[in-house]
């Protein structure tokens, strides 16, 4: 879906920034790179990766609240 939509932008004459490798932590809110993504949960066939095994803890504890 996104691909073609970025190869439809380019075509229209868009610049389109190459998507940065960054994660999002739901529990604390930093993003972090993607090569540091070491700490992984899924829920509900989603996955979640956070900067810490820590924030991953609080996650697994209660995904509801980080994610509601
Ligand atoms: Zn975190």
């Amino acid at each position: 879906m996104r691909k073609k939509l970025k190869s439809f932008l380019k075509t229209v004459g868009f610049h389109i920034e190459e998507e940065p490798n960054t994660l999002f932590d739901v529990v604390c809110g930093m993003e972090f790179p993607a090569t540091n993504a070491k700490h992984l949960s899924v829920h509900k066939g989603d996955a979640y990766y956070f900067c810490s095994e820590s924030c991953k803890k609080h996650f697994d504890s209660d995904p509801e609240k980080y994610i509601g």
